[in-house]
């Protein structure tokens, strides 16, 4: 199964929350950072990587002796990366999204593929388990075809076990796109006014999806109850609440798995592992009925 933890807004805990669900899953896992723009999964599993590898894009390069300036690839191109001024055929690499396009309506063959980098993916083990974590290029606006290369590889890691992503925060493209695969998705939030309205926006975008999710309180104690009550009235259900206190604080700002760090926390995280299960597996019998 893949499961992925998301959460309407960065800080709301996501990583804790991920890096303890790594640290006690008790069957094979690999572990994925798709949070390309901020990594920090890392930070806490602190893996062993061992093959790290620049990634990059097909983007288009012109022969202007064969373009005839039909202007056939500016038309298709959404992104305006490919364009003609005063007759001259002019590529932006930096705003390509490599869709190929281009090239595949190019009736002269005057384009062919150069590369922009996109950034990093490294792998590695961390405590055993498989680890893989994407890292963009400083500079390098968009994630999600850097994510994509990544995501590719999501069949392979199914055959030997579950996968578990750490998604991007928000709600724009990356989070989308990090949560596509999964069979189950986890949203962090907080009890707070701003926690609870990122959390709505989440939920209702990753709605449509159909797919099982469930909600991890964060911080629970501060705040008040919106958060649970929206819950109750959606048939949200509430996998875990992690108790505000400065031990987990202080805990998350050494580094540390709160789950590892904190006994008592550990029975909370092992029942979130078992509510994400049977969650994902719930949904896949009734999807297989
Ligand atoms: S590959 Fe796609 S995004 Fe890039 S220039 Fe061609 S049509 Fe535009
Ligand atoms: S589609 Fe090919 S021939 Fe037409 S303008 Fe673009 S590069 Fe030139």
């Amino acid at each position: 199964m893949i499961y992925a933890v998301a959460s309407g807004k960065g800080g709301t805990g996501k990583t804790t929350m991920s890096s303890s669900l790594a640290a006690l899953w008790d069957t094979p896992i690999t572990l994925v950072d798709l949070d390309v723009e901020e990594p920090n999964l890392h930070l806490f599993l602190k893996p062993e990587l061992n093959d790290i590898q620049k990634a990059y894009i097909e983007v288009p390069e012109a022969d202007e002796d064969k373009c005839t300036k039909c202007r056939a690839c500016s038309d298709i191109c959404q992104f305006k990366a490919i364009t003609i001024m005063a007759d001259t055929l002019l590529t932006f690499p930096e705003m390509c999204h490599g869709c190929g396009g281009c090239f595949e309506v190019c009736p002269e063959g005057a384009l062919t593929p150069g590369k922009r980098e996109l950034g990093e993916i490294c792998r590695g083990t961390a405590d055993g388990n498989d680890f893989i974590m994407g890292r963009l290029r400083i500079g390098e606006a968009m994630s999600p075809p850097l994510m994509r290369q990544i995501r590719e590889e999501f069949p392979a890691l199914k055959a030997k076990g579950d996968v578990l992503i750490d998604a991007p925060p928000g709600v724009s493209c990356p989070a989308m796109a990090a949560v596509m695969d999964a069979d189950c998705i986890v949203l962090v939030t907080e009890p707070t006014p701003f926690g609870f309205h990122d959390f709505k926006l989440a939920w209702e975008a990753f709605k449509p999806m159909g797919k099982p999710m469930g909600a991890i309180i964060n911080r629970a104690g501060i705040g008040d109850n919106t958060v649970q009550n929206f819950c109750a009235d959606n048939d949200i259900p509430i996998w875990a609440e992690i108790p505000y206190s400065r031990e987990v604080a202080e805990a998350y700002s050494k580094g540390d798995v709160i789950a590892k760090a904190l006994k008592p926390l550990e029975p909370t995280f092992t029942a979130l592992r078992e509510n994400m299960r049977a969650a994902a597996k719930k949904a896949k019998e009734v999807s297989h009925a």
